[in-house]
């Protein structure tokens, strides 16, 4: 049972999941026992059968994705969010579901097996809102395309007794604090032995692509202290340690005009001081850095490091600099997924195209993912879907703002929301019925890794 309460709402919502939760199964096999179902266009020979299944179960994932939105939580206190996930797929028939695996007490593993021994495909679930917007990253929609694809796909494979097994993993706080590279580090997705990992992420309508072209960061908290003084009367007597912060600030303002349009760094002065009529001896920011790679990230963190050491050498303040833990990589989106995605994309989807590939990855790179340190370790696929309002006009904003976050709680979206998770169906039962496709995706991988650097000891190295 859920560990705290909820509310009378949410209640209602967790009990309405179990009746899904036991009454979709039947109406699977039922389709299934007449045809495996493969329309002249379908990408698959099961693309059909995995779309009726989600037409039927999209109006009780809905209640999961409205439960979800309507109660934005922040990372790793998602915990509405886990029960709500957790419950539902505890009362499936054939899950077996880990709360708070590995000790990460927001984080889950459902797993369900198939006739025997198979490839692992698993698909990642993430759920923790912004600080002051609630889901204006819309991680309720990406919560939906988990838990319908990763069902999905498991009631093909009970329909057709295929080996292998589909494990949905929920995946708290992917803004700023690293769930996945926590659960990376304590071995959750190693333990499971699995051979791909699959999610989607919304955007504003028409920015639908299979390649998630996505920033390595790494964030930052700096403090200078300098000394205290009466601002009149003994000025020359103090340190001003918001100056070093302002010169700072001033320094990497300038730098960003000898940058690489992929070379970012964007953040808040937290505090300049209290009084005005002292010279201030504290002063604190936070700031986060990006670049189009790991590598791309060391040279240019090292030219911000000195606009900070340039802030404390001409106040006299000393700087006090803390990287955080669980920088992020650049995502590299497996080819032989991605191919997989678009073929289900342009069989499911009647008036929306997907851009030519090879334009589509020339895209520069923008925002950050802890999907991108899961495409190093296993084959990664983190499709883009475009949302609109309900009205079918375009969100006025994007991503981490209000309006997205109207849009990412509309049932327009849901229903793109129910399409990509179909589209996700599609990839993992091709990973488990397609012969040789395993292979291709892990020799595809090795490739990647051997020709695509990556260097991550920059924060070692700044910590030390
Ligand atoms: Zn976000
Ligand atoms: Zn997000």
């Amino acid at each position: 049972m859920a560990r705290f309460a909820l509310s009378t709402a949410a209640t209602a919502l967790l009990l309405a999941s179990r009746s899904i939760a036991s009454s979709t199964p039947h109406l699977l096999h039922r389709q299934a026992a007449g045809a495996t179902g493969n329309s002249a266009n379908s990408s698959s020979p099961y693309l059909e059968e995995i779309s009726d299944f989600l037409d039927a179960a999209s109006d009780e994932l809905w209640k999961v994705n409205r439960a979800i939105h309507e109660n934005p939580e922040l990372g790793y206190k998602e915990y509405k969010a886990h029960d709500l996930l957790t419950y539902f797929l505890e009362g499936r028939d054939g899950w077996n579901v880990t709360r708070s695996t590995h000790g990460i007490e927001t984080a889950f593993a459902a797993v369900f097996k198939g006739s025997g021994d198979g490839p692992v495909v698993s698909f990642n679930a993430e759920y923790d809102a912004l600080q002051n917007l609630g889901h204006a990253c819309g991680h309720n929609l990406i919560a939906t395309v988990g838990l319908g694809g990763a069902i999905a796909a498991a009631e093909v494979m009970r329909a057709h007794k295929l080996p292998g097994t589909i494990i949905l993993f929920g995946t708290p706080a992917e803004e700023s604090l690293g769930g996945k590279v926590k659960m990376l580090e304590a071995g959750v997705f190693r333990d499971h032995k699995i051979d791909v990992s699959l999610m989607a992420h919304p955007t504003v309508g028409g920015g639908d692509s299979p390649y998630a072209l996505t920033q390595s960061t790494d964030r930052l908290d700096l403090e200078y202290y300098g000394k205290p003084a009466h601002a009149a009367a003994a000025p020359y007597q103090g340190v001003n340690a918001q100056d070093a912060l302002v010169l700072a600030y001033s320094a990497l303002s300038m730098l960003r005009q000898q940058s690489l349009a992929t070379d970012m760094v964007h953040g808040v002065i937290t505090s300049g001081g209290t009084s005005i009529n002292v010279i201030p001896d504290k002063s604190k920011a936070s700031f986060q850095i990006r670049s189009a790679s790991d590598t791309d990230l060391k040279p240019w963190t090292e030219r911000l490091l000195k606009c900070f050491e340039a802030g404390a050498l001409a106040t006299g303040a000393e700087l006090n600099l803390t990287m955080r833990p669980y920088g992020y990589s650049n995502h590299r989106t497996n080819e032989v997924l991605a191919k997989s995605y678009a073929r289900h994309f342009a069989s499911l989807s009647s008036n929306e195209t997907l851009p030519d590939p090879d334009l589509d990855k020339l895209r520069a790179p923008g925002g950050s993912t802890d999907q991108g340190n899961i495409s190093w370790e296993f084959p990664s696929i983190h499709p883009f879907f475009g949302i609109y309002n309900e009205d079918g006009s375009m969100p006025s904003g994007a991503p981490h703002t209000a309006p997205f976050e109207v849009a990412a709680g509309s049932k327009r979206a849901h229903n793109k929301a129910i399409q990509t998770a179909k589209s996700l169906a599609g990839i993992a039962v091709d990973v488990l019925t397609v012969d040789g496709m395993l292979k291709e995706i892990k020799v595809e991988f090795e490739r990647t890794v051997k020709t695509q650097s990556r260097q991550r000891g920059v924060r070692a190295t700044l910590t030390a």
